[in-house]
């Protein structure tokens, strides 16, 4: 097979994030006998505060495209930069994470390289034509589409969360530092404001998730999964229908137009369990469900159903452990 295969490596507020480490680690399981190579844009603070923990990423080669402009994303510049790199070198794959920078800068990288792009990927293969057969959700979520591609390289992103990271012997990473000449950068973007990442999710540092649904009938009964998530040290989430209503913030919705996590403990409060929430719990080691309908989806998916009032659980565990 002996595939070039470069991963784009993102880094947010100094920490690698962890769809990169899912996909590295889904490609040493899955595609033997490949050159894994990452690409990275950063700028000499950042790299030096993340040096040591590039050098674990257990990839044959890291390039690393250096400018002290690139202390943060600019989508057209890093599209531009990342082009230009692919095109001068031999890249068989390419693969980014479907981080929300991700999504913004993959279309970006394909039409400048017009080639295609499969976009939120859960699952990768290469078939027996030594080609890349990429999967995602489609129709809803009701079938997965395997889709390949008619150009070269092949590029697809990865949804957070759809792969897990495994623990293999690893090897040092070696670090190739490229100085990149661009010094007018002609930026297209005004930054108005900028959010923090933790008020956003916690998926990625939390074991446990407790996530409420239409089922808890009012935003204060959803306050009370914010309550429950805080005490124990959990991440809050919410199902689409929660976040329609306006209980909770799109950015902690789950499934398959939010985002897929991996918890060790995934508890749905009130959830119905349909196919496109389902998409993105799949990967947690646990589900528990409380519900009152012994007949909602969701309770087929759970290893543990729980027949109850979902705001009712909610407050006797609040009474039990505050
Ligand atoms: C293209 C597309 C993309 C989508 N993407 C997503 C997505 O990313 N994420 C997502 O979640 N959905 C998504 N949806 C919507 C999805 O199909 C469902 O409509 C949504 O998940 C329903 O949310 P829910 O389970 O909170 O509400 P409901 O389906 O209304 O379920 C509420 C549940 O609560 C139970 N219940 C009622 N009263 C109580 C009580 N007192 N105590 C306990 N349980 C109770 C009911 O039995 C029911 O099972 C998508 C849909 C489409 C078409």
């Amino acid at each position: 097979m002996n595939k070039n295969i470069l991963v784009y490596i993102e880094i947010t507020d100094n920490k690698i994030e962890n769809v990169t480490g899912e996909i590295i680690s889904y490609l040493h399981q899955n595609f033997n006998d490949c050159n894994i190579n990452g690409l990275l844009l950063t700028d000499n603070s950042t790299y030096n505060s993340v040096k040591n923990d590039l050098k674990k990423l257990n990839i044959d080669k890291l390039y690393v495209i250096k400018n002290d402009n690139f202390n943060r994303f600019e989508t057209c510049i890093f599209a531009s930069q990342i082009a230009d790199f692919i095109e001068n070198n031999q890249v068989d794959i390419f693969l980014a994470g479907a981080t929300q920078n991700g999504r913004d800068l993959a279309p970006r990288v394909a039409s400048k390289l017009n080639i295609g792009l499969t976009a939120d990927c859960t699952e990768l293969n290469i078939d027996e034509n030594a080609k890349l057969l990429a999967t995602r959700p489609t129709y809803g979520g009701k079938m997965m589409a395997a889709i390949y591609s008619k150009t070269r390289p092949d590029f697809a992103t990865v949804r957070p969360g759809a792969f897990k990271i495994e623990r293999m012997q690893t090897k040092e990473t070696e670090i190739v530092e490229i100085n990149s000449n661009l010094c007018n950068l002609n930026q297209s973007v005004n930054i108005i404001t900028t959010m923090n990442k933790a008020l956003n999710d916690r998926f990625d540092s939390a074991d446990i998730i407790i996530a409420g649904g239409l089922g808890l009938q009012t935003k204060d009964n959803f306050d009370l999964i914010y309550k429950f998530s805080q005490l124990i040290d959990a991440a809050p989430a919410a199902s689409r229908g929660a976040v329609e209503r306006g209980w909770a913030p799109k950015s902690i919705q789950i499934g398959q137009t939010g985002k897929s996590v991996s918890p060790k403990i995934y508890i749905a409060f009130g959830i119905s369990g349909a196919m496109q929430h389902l998409v993105g719990i799949s990967n947690s080691n646990k589900i528990i469900a409380v519900n009152t309908d012994i007949n909602a989806p969701i309770m087929q998916s759970a290893d543990m159903a729980v027949i109850a009032d979902a705001a009712g659980v909610l407050n006797s565990l609040l009474d039990k452990y505050s």
